[in-house]
């Protein structure tokens, strides 16, 4: 990675993370190249960019996910730095390496390290040998059934299959019982061949009820390393997060730490540069181990913000010019509590059915539901006027909200969904209404399969 400053920046993204990123650019007087697809010719990311370029039609493999496309565009602006948002090309090592090849410089960690975390099997093994907990469980090449099969007997039922080359929950298979193993295996084996081209899978032991807590490092190109505590995201849906908070609720300062030193160690094992993401399963005796590592900014980055008071593409964008992080461990505090709700186009009347269509308003009026604007955010990708399509994914804004405490945190998040007026396209706003009032959720009754255990926040 080159680190030679920038004065522009271009932004592969679209939606709220590229205007989000953009914000951040202004305030340090670096200038905004947006990239659009056909779809998004008028989209807000490109009404707020100080340049933009078309890079395609709708179709994201033809537009957003076209490296060639994306990196002419950063050289005919003349932008020496990419910002590729979450998703697209962001976890995307070739792109990296194309980035390094055309002299610009990608806002993210080096291709290497994207590299060692994308196969689960071989981060697992780099993980462990960093001293890094692991789930109990077998990830080793000899993929025969019968080790394998011999591996999951030792490591007793109920067990996860996981596709080593796997990502969004594909491949995944839970076996209860020895009978059923070998009909899984062979289900997840064809099921990874058509998504990832790659047959190899591990094990692990299927906990039961764990929450996810995820811990956000920083590294920079000098050897330092901090982490900025934890977040909860137990809550999902599919395997995809609804609500976030920070700091996880009923941490001990020891297990902080630990899992704070843990993340940094495995971060430092990899050669981390940046914002990256280490993702535990933490189970209900106190016991954590890795899940894996997110090799970008995340979407549920703010509630991070919100406790530490720190702006975390600030961080990106001097890192990536050879700056020393801007702060060290020992000065970072957690001060109060914060929510972040994902607010999507969807029906959740309809089996959570993507939505289209015009927003015939998009507001939040602070003011108005005597919000206070220092403790409510709005990270939106859209405002009221805007047609929502069907090219990419649904998500249209993040509500994001910051509290003394967890209980006065959770009181704004309800008032400020409340206050929330979206007219003309469907929503899972009501849906997040019943999980963020559920007295479970209020009781900070967390664990993964939160939504499974209370069907009534569906309907
Ligand atoms: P993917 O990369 O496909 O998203 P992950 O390995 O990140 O897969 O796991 C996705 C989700 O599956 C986790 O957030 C967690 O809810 C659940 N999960 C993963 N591993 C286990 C496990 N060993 N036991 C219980 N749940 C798990």
């Amino acid at each position: 990675m080159s680190q030679t400053r920038f004065d522009k920046v271009l932004i592969a993204n679209r939606g709220e993370i590229a205007s989000r990123v953009m914000r951040t650019a202004r305030r340090l007087g670096i200038t905004s190249v947006a990239v659009y697809s056909d779809a998004d010719a008028h989209a807000l990311h490109v009404r707020e960019a100080d340049e933009a370029v078309r890079i395609g039609p709708a179709a994201a493999r033809d537009s957003y996910l076209d490296m060639e496309a994306v990196l002419e565009a950063a050289q005919r602006t003349g932008a020496k730095a990419i910002h590729p948002g979450y998703g697209f090309l962001s976890e995307n090592a070739t792109f990296v390496e194309a980035c390094d090849r055309a002299g610009v410089t990608f806002i993210g960690p080096p291709a290497s390290a994207i590299s060692a975390m994308g196969d689960k099997s071989a981060a697992k093994a780099r993980m462990q040998h960093a001293g890094v907990p692991l789930v109990p469980g077998y990830h080793g090449d000899d993929q025969s059934d019968d080790v394998l099969k011999a591996e999951a007997d030792k490591i007793g039922y109920p067990v996860l299959l996981k596709a080593s080359a796997g990502g969004g929950g594909k491949g995944m298979r839970v076996v209860e019982s020895a009978a059923g193993f070998q009909a899984a295996l062979d289900g997840c084996r064809r099921e990874s061949q058509a998504a990832f081209g790659d047959q190899r899978m591990l094990i692990e032991k299927y906990l039961t009820r764990p929450r996810h807590v995820e811990v956000q490092v920083f590294c920079d190109t000098h050897g330092n390393g901090v982490y900025l505590f934890e977040r909860d995201c137990s809550v999902q849906r599919r395997h995809q997060k609804v609500l976030e908070e920070a700091p996880a609720p009923g941490m001990t300062a020891e297990l902080r730490h630990d899992m704070g030193e843990a993340a940094v160690r495995a971060a430092k094992e990899i050669g981390y540069v940046g914002a990256g993401t280490v993702e535990f399963l933490l189970d209900a005796d106190g016991s954590f181990y890795f899940m894996e590592m997110n090799t970008r900014l995340q979407v549920e980055h703010p509630v991070t913000e919100m406790i530490t008071g720190q702006d975390l593409v600030e961080w990106q964008l001097r890192v990536a010019m050879g700056e020393p992080l801007p702060c060290a461990q020992d000065k970072l505090t957690i001060s109060g509590h914060s929510f972040e709700a994902r607010l999507y186009a969807e029906d959740p009347e309809q089996d959570f059915l993507p939505a289209t269509g015009t927003l015939e308003r998009f507001a939040l009026d602070l003011q108005g539901a005597g919000l206070d604007p220092e403790r409510v955010r709005l990270d939106s990708g859209v405002e009221s006027g805007d047609v929502v399509s069907m090219h990419y994914d649904p998500m249209l804004a993040k509500l994001i909200v910051h509290g003394d405490d967890r209980a006065q945190a959770l009181a704004t998040l309800n008032r400020a969904l409340a206050a929330l007026d979206v007219r003309g396209v469907v929503t899972n706003r009501n849906f997040l209404q019943r999980l963020a009032s559920h007295p479970a959720f209020q009781a900070a009754e967390l664990d993964t399969r939160f939504i499974e255990h209370h069907q009534e926040v569906l309907f």
